[in-house]
This record gives structure tokens, sequence and C-alpha cells, in this order.
């Protein structure tokens, strides 16, 4: 059984939240699954007028939510816009002329069609492509804003602690969230029932002020599995692999081999994947949940030689931890995946460096290290500056030995799972990015200044 779900915010969403779900993505737009699972289950228990009063509470919150729920993640909604998953085999044309097209491509069609991908340089203007990078939020008319800063004091026995002033983006109060949930067979009805009867929860549990919505759900119908032999999968979130040996891994192919559950197995042609570190917060015992790879949303592959079942199979999701969420995906026939890819062209959109621009001059270098360190936390700065000059150093010996930007962009993405960078939002990530792409003399001047600023660490 399917049930389709509504948030409607009563305050701001802000599900960033340290301490609640690090969540290492750049943008804190989509709420993971497990955030609205951690809501309900506080609800179930907790809610001053729709706790769950059926039969048997224990033995009924066991059977749905150990085993018997997944919990998809909430997308948000604004106005006639809505987040956009955009497949990382999506590519565009980076600085589209007038003879470039100006959507969005899905390179996994081609790949399906047995053609060669035009994802290297644009098929027009021969200038570089961009890829998707997973969730996105398009802009809105009217210079509207999805997110808003919200300015907190940090609180201590009561009284404002001053320099402890700290910002954070959330989600504004007009935006509505949608998600869904698959319930297996032997969830009792009085468990769906209380998940269909309206009531407030508060995402991020009891701690927060932010973050507490109407909750609405209804019955839905299951789609049903596209009637071909050949797919492409999307990953709608993040999914947390095991080898056949139940070893942590980041093999899509192999995934999605193993769970067809097909004697002879589909091939899959081509994979898009990039990594992200997880982790949860386990809400009954208040302590973190470990970190965990995993693979992005927006991950791909292009299949073959599926069975029909071997495609419901899939639909499932992949990977474990699917009943917090993680592992959901699309599955999309050929024509499906090529008529989702949207306008490419929105105005002011914010795009990432790329590494075919021109080198970062000292002046643009200077700008992005002040934007950078403006938004760190006071507390996090320190820590934050050791892990750059880190990054910087092992950066500037390599483009002095004449690396490529390609082996340059791969050194800074390595850095992303490190514990001093797996909190910077995107923009912050993009400052990085700007300042990595600096000549070697440059960084050498950014060395001694970081040098300068850490005490040398
Ligand atoms: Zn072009």
């Amino acid at each position: 059984m399917r049930l389709n779900y509504t948030l409607t915010p009563r305050t701001r969403v802000s599900a960033g939240r340290r301490g609640i779900v690090q969540n290492t993505r750049p943008v804190y737009d989509v709420i993971p699954g497990t955030v609205v699972r951690g809501a309900l289950g506080t609800a179930w228990w907790s809610s001053p007028t729709h706790a769950y009063t059926g039969p048997d509470p224990r033995a009924a919150f066991e059977r749905l939510f150990v085993g018997g729920m997944c919990v998809w993640a909430a997308v948000p909604t604004l106005g006639q816009h809505t987040a956009e998953l955009r497949g990382l085999s999506w590519t565009t044309c980076k600085y589209p002329g007038d003879s470039c097209s100006r959507h969005w491509h899905d390179t996994a069609v081609d790949v399906l069609g047995r053609l060669t991908p035009q994802d290297r340089r644009c098929p027009a203007c021969d200038g570089p492509m961009r890829q998707g990078r997973g969730w996105a939020l398009p802009d809105l008319e009217d210079g509207r804003q999805w997110m808003a800063s919200v300015t907190r004091t940090m609180l201590e026995g009561g009284e404002a602690k001053d320099e402890n002033l700290f910002t954070r983006q959330s989600l504004v109060k007009e935006v509505t969230l949608h998600g869904s949930i698959s319930l297996t067979d032997n969830v009792p009805d009085s468990a769906v029932d209380w998940l269909t009867t309206d009531k407030d929860v508060s995402l991020g549990g009891q701690r927060s002020t932010l973050g507490r919505c109407r909750w609405q759900s209804e019955v839905a119908t299951d789609s049903a599995p596209p009637e071909t032999n050949e797919v492409v999968l999307r990953l709608r979130s993040p999914a947390i692999l095991l080898d056949g040996y139940g070893a942590p891994t980041l093999d899509l192919k192999g995934a999605i081999e193993r769970r067809t559950g097909q004697v002879r197995p589909p091939t899959v042609a081509r994979v898009w994947t990039r990594p992200v570190v997880v982790s949860g917060w386990h809400g009954v015992a208040g302590l973190p949940k470990p970190e965990e790879w995993a693979l992005d949303a927006g991950s791909t592959a292009a299949i073959r030689d599926l069975t029909s079942s071997g495609i419901h199979a899939l639909m499932s999701g992949l990977g474990i931890r699917r009943n917090e969420g993680y592992g959901e995906v699309d599955v999309l026939t050929a024509e499906q995946a090529a008529a989702v890819t949207g306008e490419s062209n929105s105005r002011g959109e914010q795009e990432p460096r790329n590494y075919d621009d021109p080198p970062t001059s000292r002046e643009v270098l200077d700008d992005n290290m002040a934007k950078f360190i403006r938004s760190l936390l006071p507390e996090r700065r320190i820590p934050v500056l050791r892990g750059l000059l880190t990054l910087t150093r092992s950066v500037q010996v390599r483009a002095e030995g004449g690396a490529s930007r390609s082996e340059i962009e791969s050194i800074v993405t390595d850095h992303w799972t490190y514990s001093w960078a797996r909190d910077l939002s995107g923009a912050q990530r993009d400052n990085v990015i700007v300042m990595m792409a600096a000549p070697p003399a440059v960084l050498s001047e950014l060395i001694t200044k970081l040098t300068r600023v850490t005490g040398g660490a």
C-alpha cells in the first residue's frame, strides 16, 4: 500500500539542523525521510492530541515503524514550483549561445539507445557542458525565495550568550512538502488509520521551535511497473549499499544486479554516481547514528535486459535503512526519462565553479575567503580553516607540479568527506572550489595567511 502525505509548515522548517541530521548535501531543501519518520514516531507516543490510541500500541508501533513502513523524502513545493531532481546523467550547455539547447538532456537515454552520449562538449557550440547535481530548487518569479535566514541566539541558562548569534537557512513558511510512504500488507488497520488522520507533527522532534507542521495523508494507487525491459534508474534519496558479503560498497551496478534477483542478471550499461556521507539522529536514544557511505540522490543507472519481476524489485528501492527513506528510486522508461528534463537556463541560478573557467585571481580568492570566513560559525572557524589549510597545501603542491584541473577537482572532492568539510553548505563549498582554482603562487599566499590565522597547525 502507498500513502501520499503533505506537510504544511506552521513555523519555518530547517532540516539541516546540527545534531538532528547531519545533512551533508549542499542544500537543505529536501527533508530526508528519516526526519519525517522521526516526527511520526514522536507523535505516535507523545502527541498531546493525536497519540496512537488503538490496540496494543507497542506491538503496532513495531509492526509499523520497524518493518512495515518506508518513509520517503519530503519534497518542497512553492506555488507552481517543485524542487527538481536533476540526474547526474543530465547535461546542458554551460554558456548557451543562440544555437544551443536550453534544456537539460538525459544522456542515460542515449546509453539505452546505444548512442554515444554528448556529455563533454556542447554539440552546438563545442563549449563546456554542466551536469545535473541531484536536487535543485528552481528560480521563483518576482525575486521570491525558497529559503530565508533565521538568526538565533544561543541561550545559556535562559540568557543570550554574546557572540553566539548564528544564522540558519530555513524553508520559507509558504512552502508545502510532499512525499509518500510504502506500507507492507501486515501493517494493522489501526496504524493505517492513525497515519491517515490529520495531526500536528514536529520535524526534528520537540527540541526545536522550528519545524511544526500539519500532517495529512491519504491512500494512493501504487504506480504500475513500466512495461519494458530497459529503464533509467535514478536515486531520489541517498542509498546505503552492501555487497554480497554484507560489507559497505558504492558499487551501484552490483547492487542493482543483486536486487533484481534475476537468474541472468540485467545489463547495467552505465552508472553515474557520487558518494556522500550520511548519518542520522536516534531520537529514542538521543544519540547520533553512525555515519555511513552512500550514493547521493541523482545517481543514475541505464539498465537493459530486465524482467518484469526484476523491475518490480527495483521499484521498492535499493540498499539498507529503506524504512528511514534511504535508497528511494525512480524507475523510468526511456520516454519518461527523456520527458522529465526541464529548462536549464533559469535566471540567476547559482552554478558551481567549473574547472573549465579561467584561474582564480588574487582578488577573487580574497573575496571568496572573506565570504567563507564570515559564513562559518565562530566555534567552527579554526577547525574548518585548519582543514582548508591542509587542502590548500595538497592542491598547491599538485598545481605546481602541473596537475590538470580534473586532478585538482578530485583532490577537492575527496575532502568533502573529511570532518572539517562535511557540514559545509553548497555556497561554502563553492567558495572553496573557487579558491582552489587559483594559480600556485596565489595558493602559496593563501597558505601563509591560513597558517597565521590558525596558529600554524
Ligand atoms: Zn552550447
